[in-house]
């Protein structure tokens, strides 16, 4: 080791030397004692480890204090917002629906404040938690019961093993479905402690092989949307209103499973059209599932309404205290909920909605609107050019309906594997850019990028640069 290398070594200041240089002042402010000794102490390490490998390093307290800032700053939060410009509005990897801003205040209130969770302000004693929500739920859906569980696989779960618990559950051959996160049908019956009893064939099924399943054994008889599939051709299913025809004659109760279920209409945003909670609930089954974060455009919730009777043993299970949920978003799914009830302004209040409802012409103009700004941002080495793709809805809901969207269409001159690099790039940037790249492009359907988010876009971009 030469002679200024060691001097340099020596010259290394102590922990204490840094934590007392001025320049550390607003660093202690800002991240507290604890991490700020932890980065002075990962810096010096750095610095010693650089001088010994023979390169040369600043030594002095500053500089110490100036590595030390960024490493702090080097730890964003692992949760922070990104731009989902994937084109799956319901991106379940991105977190599912964004919150209507009444949803989003309402749970910001039950966070900072005592909030009536289970007291009853009119008596002035005990409450119970299902109540705010209750009531909103039997009149949007026409049940005559309701409550709300962490998701809809809890609720699915929880219906389960209250009526099927050491039982049979009678179920088609061709709605035994798996979706994302190994929610598969089987090993939740399973888990459930229901004995699954399969019926007809995976294309199609009848009333009679629903008849033959059912005995002395059968807990309850469950139908399943297919929400992420589809099974054509030569098909046959048994509606809902037959099933609890069928279920009724064997005195058990008909689970109906709708998945995203929807409480309006949804034609009017582009959709196709699917039926409703209510249209299921009017259809006779005694308990529908659906989820808060999928079409309903909630927080993540799970839905049982029905009747009043298979509610009620739904609410005595001892499994319900361990999948409910908690007051904040209890809050946000009043809030939610509430919205529903002036169906007219839906499409600008849930940003779902919103996003779903947005038209080719509407997004195509905002991409060449902003081609400029990121063509500025990226360099010469890509083209940027508009062009129409086409969006998903996601979350496995309406899996072969697309919308017709517009992209920015990031192209490289050279290699892919610039290409590549951009990407990743991109997803390093203060509030992470998510594309898809397809057909040797970076494709960024702007179809949820708010129209008041432009200019924080462009400016994360140009972050980027810096
Ligand atoms: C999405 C879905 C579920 C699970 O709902 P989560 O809210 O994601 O737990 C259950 N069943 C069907 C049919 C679904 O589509």
């Amino acid at each position: 080791m030469a002679d200024s290398d060691t001097s340099a070594l020596r010259r290394l200041p102590a922990v204490a030397t840094v934590l007392a240089a001025p320049e550390a002042a607003a660093l202690l402010e800002a991240h507290g004692r604890v991490a700020t000794t932890e980065a002075i102490r990962g810096a010096l390490d750095a610095a010693r480890s650089a001088l010994r490998g023979g390169a040369t390093t600043a030594v002095e307290p500053a500089d110490i204090v100036h590595e030390a800032r960024q490493r702090l700053d080097a730890q964003p939060a692992a949760l922070r917002p990104v731009f989902n410009l994937t084109g799956t509005v319901l991106h379940t990897n991105l977190g599912r629906a964004l919150l209507a801003e009444a949803a989003i205040d309402a749970a910001v209130d039950a966070m900072r404040h005592p909030v009536a969770l289970e007291f009853d302000l009119d008596e002035g004693g005990r409450g119970e938690r299902d109540d705010h929500v209750r009531d909103l739920l039997r009149e949007l859906t026409g049940a005559e019961d309701a409550t709300v569980v962490n998701n809809n696989a809890a609720a699915v779960l929880l219906c389960l093993n209250t009526f099927a618990l050491g039982r049979g559950a009678v179920i088609s051959r061709g709605e035994l479905i798996e979706i994302g996160g190994a929610f598969r049908m089987p090993d939740i019956m399973a888990r459930a402690g229901a004995d699954m009893v399969e019926v007809g064939t995976t294309n199609r099924t009848h009333a009679a092989d629903y008849r033959h399943a059912i005995d002395a054994h059968t807990g309850l008889v469950m139908k399943v949307h297919t929400s992420n599939y589809r099974i054509q051709g030569f098909t046959a299913e048994v509606d809902a209103r037959e099933l609890v025809a069928i279920a009724n004659a064997g005195g058990v109760p008909l689970l109906n499973d709708l998945g995203s279920g929807s409480l309006v209409d949804l034609s009017a945003y582009g959709v196709a059209r699917e039926a409703t909670v209510r249209q299921a609930v009017q259809e006779g089954a005694h308990l529908v599932t659906f989820s808060g974060d999928k079409l309903l455009g909630g927080p993540q919730a799970g839905f049982i309404v029905g009747t009043r009777e298979s509610i009620g043993a739904i609410n005595r299970n001892p499994l319900k205290r361990a999948l409910r949920v908690d007051k904040i978003r209890l809050a946000a799914i009043e809030a939610t909920l509430r919205l529903y009830r002036d169906p007219d302004r839906l499409g600008e209040r849930l940003p779902t909605l919103r996003f779903l409802g947005r038209t080719r012409d509407a997004i195509s103009a905002q991409a060449h609107r902003l081609r400029e700004g990121v063509a500025a941002c990226i360099g010469n080495a890509f083209g940027v050019d508009v062009g129409e793709c086409a969006s998903q809805v996601g979350s496995g809901a309406l899996p072969l309906d697309t919308l017709p969207s517009a992209a920015l269409m990031i192209r490289p001159h050279g290699s892919q594997r610039t290409l590549e690099a951009l990407a990743t790039a991109w997803r390093a940037l203060p509030r992470p850019v998510i594309g898809r790249i397809t057909e040797g492009a970076l494709q960024l359907d702007l179809r949820c990028l708010d129209e008041a988010d432009e200019p924080a876009f462009l400016a994360n971009l140009a972050a980027g640069n810096a």
